[in-house]
């Protein structure tokens, strides 16, 4: 199967759920990361949550995205 998920680290939570939905850390190197934090970064500015909560998540799922380089 090539199928392997990896996940690159476990999620911590520091008391203040929001800060884990919303924060996220790409990876260096990655466009797919880098690309989603500017949009995070436009979309705080915004006051856009749901667009934020979405960048957010894209940076989390770099397992996902980052096999394929
Ligand atoms: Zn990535």
């Amino acid at each position: 199967m090539s199928g392997r998920r990896t996940y690159p680290e476990p999620p911590v939570v520091l008391g203040d759920m929001d800060d884990w939905l919303y924060e996220a850390r790409p990876v260096s190197g990655c466009t797919t990361c880098t690309t989603a934090k500017r949009k995070l970064d436009a979309a705080k500015k915004a006051g856009n949550a749901s667009a934020r909560f979405e960048a957010a998540r894209v940076i989390r799922a770099h397992a996902t995205h980052g096999a394929d380089g």
